[in-house]
């Protein structure tokens, strides 16, 4: 009986996997919407027509709706989790105390009804058919009346109110900035089902999982207000507000709200903001985007925002460069939010009294448009994907563009996780997003880790390899859903190294990597892996004449070496604790990795001096 169960196991764990590995699928959705919105009371009622199409093997009885505003209300899960966290963040919590004794309450829990947030879902047919729901927290889930086949298209048609919170974190009303409406998370979302099954997770305030599909979204506001976000305007000459073209006469109907109609093709989610007192600029670039700016109209912020236009061209045009052409043929900074959150199409970021303030804000979004926008990787599970190589990325943007350094890959982020190797808060980069105890562990996991498997990476396999990586990465996984294992094969075939070793202890572990120099005896030199991590090492050596000779020893466990000029020598098995070689010449000095690419964290033992 155990036999036959284990092989039953087997059977049914290798059909899976072998699913998951060669008949790639995703789930699509057609959303049609249709949306009133009070601006007074930051109240709006909506309808919503989705197209589901059950592109996956699996025959579906359930569907699960994000009703993310939800989370805006006294005792919800994100109240709950922002009262236990230890380092709560400081937009979501006031502090009563002083500095060093804070005494900090949650924002949310203060929320009276009229300030609250919610999605309330008024009703719910699937094809033509009332079926039954529950509200859980910030998910609906629906128990379907029939269930949908693999291949089967429905049709789910609802009707729902909504209120816009105060502003707290990522959406609400009058932002820090003044923006009335910052419409983020704003409309009942399809969790998205994948090979790993649902993700209708609740909403905490952290990351995003989304179903890839296309938009039409029709938002009936007041004249007053300009509304920029994600999607194409199909009726300009019938809004103005900046987007007509001004060669063609303007058709605005007289009535009290205008018609906002928007489409956007090929996306997973849909972001939008308005406000009575928005300047639009619109930047045409060479690549043929067109960067919208929307952004108060207060002279303490059209400085900054008229200078960073062309800066946020010159950022496209690095990303298109190293990364791939973006593919939409808009996009728009928008003031808004908190800080600064990625959308389709779009980015909410707050501030702009100087440049320097949002510049940096400004590159790492737009990076995002590739990673998690277009690669959207699972935000949740793997916020290292998205962060870290928007951080990677936009970091040698701002290298090149502000400082016009060379665009190439440097320890100087390392600090942040070497701070938490010490403190020993690290968490390993597996732990889905909500579920970290602490905040800073999860940031440096997410932004600093993160960067920092592709800087290393640059150390393991060679730096124009990871350049071709990442071009793969994009054609490769672009519309769709890559997961860890992907980039790791992406560099694996452009490399020809393999690397599982790699991902496994840098993402799913939290060791930490030291090479020492053991013993140097004559031209006999000693080295100790100390660390539990292996890696392959990069050796300088000057001698007593004057000279210098770079050696590299492969990890024999990668199956090849960089592409490099120092003299290669044999590999070193990892479990091997020690490994000797000898120089032809008498040494003066040795150092381990000058680079300082591969993170070690104990650099005191990395350099030898002959005395
Ligand atoms: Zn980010």
């Amino acid at each position: 009986m155990k036999r036959l169960l284990a092989l039953i196991i087997l059977i049914v764990t290798t059909t899976v996997s072998a699913q998951n590995n060669n008949s790639y699928w995703q789930q699509h959705v057609d959303y049609t919407m249709d949306v009133d919105v009070d601006v007074k009371k930051y109240q709006y009622k909506g309808t919503q027509k989705l197209i589901y199409t059950n592109n996956s093997p699996d025959v579906l009885n359930q569907v699960f709706y994000h009703l993310y505003y939800n989370a805006f209300q006294p005792n919800s899960e994100m109240d709950a989790h922002s009262k236990s966290i230890v380092d709560p963040d400081g937009r979501m919590v006031g502090n009563k105390g002083t500095r060093e004794n804070p005494r900090n309450e949650s924002r949310i829990a203060k929320l009276l009804p009229h300030e609250i947030g919610y999605l309330e879902v008024k009703s719910l047919k699937q094809n033509g058919r009332t079926v039954k729901y529950t509200v859980e927290g910030t998910v609906l889930e629906v128990t379907l009346n029939t269930s949908i086949q693999p291949g089967e298209k429905v049709i789910f048609e609802m009707t729902f109110d909504g209120q816009l919170p105060v502003h707290i974190r990522r959406a609400g009303r009058n932002s820090e900035d003044g923006v009335a409406l910052s419409m983020a998370q704003w409309y009942p979302k399809m969790a998205e089902y994948d090979f790993e099954g649902w993700h209708a997770h609740p909403y905490i305030a952290r990351e995003f999982h989304g179903v890839w599909g296309d938009f039409d979204v029709t938002i009936h506001i007041d004249k007053t207000y300009t509304v920029g976000g994600t999607g194409y305007l199909q009726n300009p000459q019938e809004i103005g507000h900046g987007y007509e073209d001004k060669s063609k006469k303007l058709k605005i109907k007289k009535t009290k709200k205008l018609a906002w109609h928007f489409k956007a093709p090929n996306v997973h989610d849909f972001t939008w903001a308005a406000d009575p007192k928005y300047t639009h600029d619109v930047l045409k670039t060479v690549s043929g985007v067109e960067i919208h700016f929307l952004y108060k109209n207060d002279k303490k912020y059209t400085k900054a925002w008229k200078k960073i236009q062309p800066y946020t061209e010159k950022a496209l045009n690095f990303y298109n460069e190293n990364i791939g052409p973006y593919p939409w043929k808009q996009y728009s900074v928008i003031q808004g939010g908190d800080g600064g959150m990625e959308y389709a199409m779009c980015t909410l970021i707050s501030g702009g009294e100087s440049f320097n303030s949002i510049v940096g804000t400004i590159f790492h979004e737009l990076a995002h448009a590739w990673f998690q926008q277009l690669l959207a990787s699972n935000e949740s599970k793997h916020s290292w994907m998205d962060e870290g190589f928007a951080s990677y990325i936009s970091s040698m943007a701002s290298a090149k563009i502000l400082r016009g350094r060379k665009a190439t890959p440097s320890p100087s982020s390392y600090n942040g996780y070497y701070y938490a190797v010490n403190a020993a808060i690290e968490e390993p980069l597996t732990t889905h997003a909500d579920r970290f105890n602490t905040n800073t562990a999860f940031s440096i996991a997410s932004y600093t880790k993160g960067s920092m498997f592709l800087t290393q990476l640059n150390y393991i396999i060679g730096g124009d390899n990871v350049k071709k990586t990442l071009k793969k990465y994009y054609n490769d996984f672009k519309f769709k859903h890559p997961t860890p294992n992907d980039i790791k094969r992406t560099a694996e075939k452009v490399s020809g190294i393999e690397l599982d070793w790699y991902l496994n202890e840098w993402i799913e572990t939290t060791h930490t990597i030291d090479y020492a120099i053991a013993k140097v005896e004559g031209k006999n030199i000693t080295l100790a892996r100390v660390g539990q991590i292996p890696m392959p090492v990069d050796v300088s050596v000057t001698y007593v004449d004057g000279t210098s000779e770079d050696f590299n020893i492969p990890l024999r466990m990668m199956r090849g070496e960089k592409p490099t000029s120092a003299t290669i020598l044999k590999d070193w098995p990892w479990a091997q604790p020690t490994y000797t070689f000898t120089t032809l010449k008498e040494i003066k000095t040795i150092e381990i990795d000058p680079t300082q690419l591969m993170a070690d964290i104990d650099r005191n033992n990395n350099t030898f001096e002959k005395k």
